[in-house]
């Protein structure tokens, strides 16, 4: 079964790759992983291997960290982590992913908790079932969550009883930094990588022109509230409009969980746009920051030096990162401040 969604998805990017090196235009291929859509675009190198091969890799990576992640495949290590409360031998893409999660929840204080599954499940929105769950459920819920509960080390993990664990806020983050090094690694120069929202870019456009990468208006989001003009980087946004539901009593709620409380985020903050070398990090950090809100993230801003943020308020405030204030270019109403970190 396995093989089989693997040729499918090889199939289906092969079939949408488009344009060729010969005439300066992108390869273009678009597959589906980790519930989303991924869009590639890369130049052909000059030397090595061809531009249907470098397809095939960056999708069976894909397809590989998927099994590896995913909290709902029973095949996955994660699902296996989350049935059995523990694992002897975890894959060198688990541990890191777990060491670096470990980092980002102490320094966001708690807001980016890979341990909140439990809630997320609760909620119903890995399963499609979403709904609100009691203060009961989630007070009980509360005693298997908490990044402190679980233990491990390179080669295995222990939770808590009930707890479980998911990479959610972090996976397309990393899995850009994997596909990324796989383009440098055969020579890639130019690429863009639009992994569910993320973006990955790599060098420049082949003109020598940055790449131009829109910031998506939350009240609007098929539209875009400005673009950012960057090479070699990440632009990861998290942002409760990518996927909430109403629930009987009419409110919204959002994918994006406070750990402390259990319950999904309702603060003033609609969007938070990370922008730096790591993919993994702004990924975690979008989703930390989200929780933390206007203010509650200023702390983390700073340790951060070497990561630039977008946020975008429910009132209609972009504020933006000094080092990169530059490089944004406004196209919606919306009153852009300075974030003094
Ligand atoms: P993102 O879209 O990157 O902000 O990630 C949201 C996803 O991360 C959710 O769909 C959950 O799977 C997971 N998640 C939700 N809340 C948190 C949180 N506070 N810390 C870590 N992961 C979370
Ligand atoms: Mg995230």
């Amino acid at each position: 079964m396995k093989k089989k969604i693997l040729l499918l998805n090889l199939i289906l990017g092969l079939i949408i790759i488009s344009g060729c090196a010969s005439n300066k235009k992108p390869v273009e291929a678009q597959y589906f992983a980790f519930d989303t859509y991924m869009k590639v675009s890369f130049f052909e190198p000059k030397v090595g291997k061809t531009s249907a091969e470098i397809t095939g890799l960056l999708i069976n990576e894909s397809e590989r960290l998927e099994n590896l992640l995913s909290v709902t495949r029973e095949s996955s290590e994660v699902f296996e982590i989350n049935s059995n409360g523990s694992r002897e031998g975890l894959s060198a893409d688990v541990s890191s992913l777990l060491l670096l999660s470990k980092e980002i929840w102490e320094k966001t204080g708690g807001a980016f908790d890979v341990s909140s599954y439990p809630y997320t499940k609760a909620w119903g929105f890995t399963t499609g079932t979403e709904r609100v769950p009691d203060k009961e459920e989630l007070s009980r819920l509360k005693e298997c969550v908490g990044f402190s509960k679980i233990s491990f080390d390179d080669k295995s993990i222990s939770l808590p009883e009930n707890g479980m664990v998911d990479f959610g806020g972090i996976a397309k983050g990393y899995l850009g930094d994997v596909l990324a090094e796989k383009l440098i690694e055969n020579k890639v120069e130019s690429a863009m990588l639009s992994l569910g929202g993320n973006i990955r870019v790599i060098g420049n456009k082949p003109t020598g022109e940055l790449w131009k990468i829109g910031i998506a208006d939350p009240e609007n989001p098929t539209s875009i509230c400005g673009y950012v003009s960057v090479e070699n980087t990440n632009v990861v946004t998290s942002g409760g409009y990518e996927r909430f539901f109403v629930g009987e009593d009419g409110k919204e709620y959002c994918h994006i969980i406070d750990p402390k409380t259990g319950i999904p985020v309702d603060n003033n903050v609609a969007s938070v746009t990370v922008i730096g070398e790591c993919g993994a990090i702004c990924d975690a950090l979008s989703t930390g920051v989200y929780v933390l809100g206007e203010e509650g993230c200023e702390p983390v801003l700073s340790a951060f030096p070497e990561y630039s943020f977008i946020i975008i308020t429910k009132d209609k405030k972009i504020k933006i990162s000094d080092e990169i204030k530059d490089s944004f270019t406004l196209s919606g109403e919306y009153k852009v401040e300075e974030i003094t970190e």
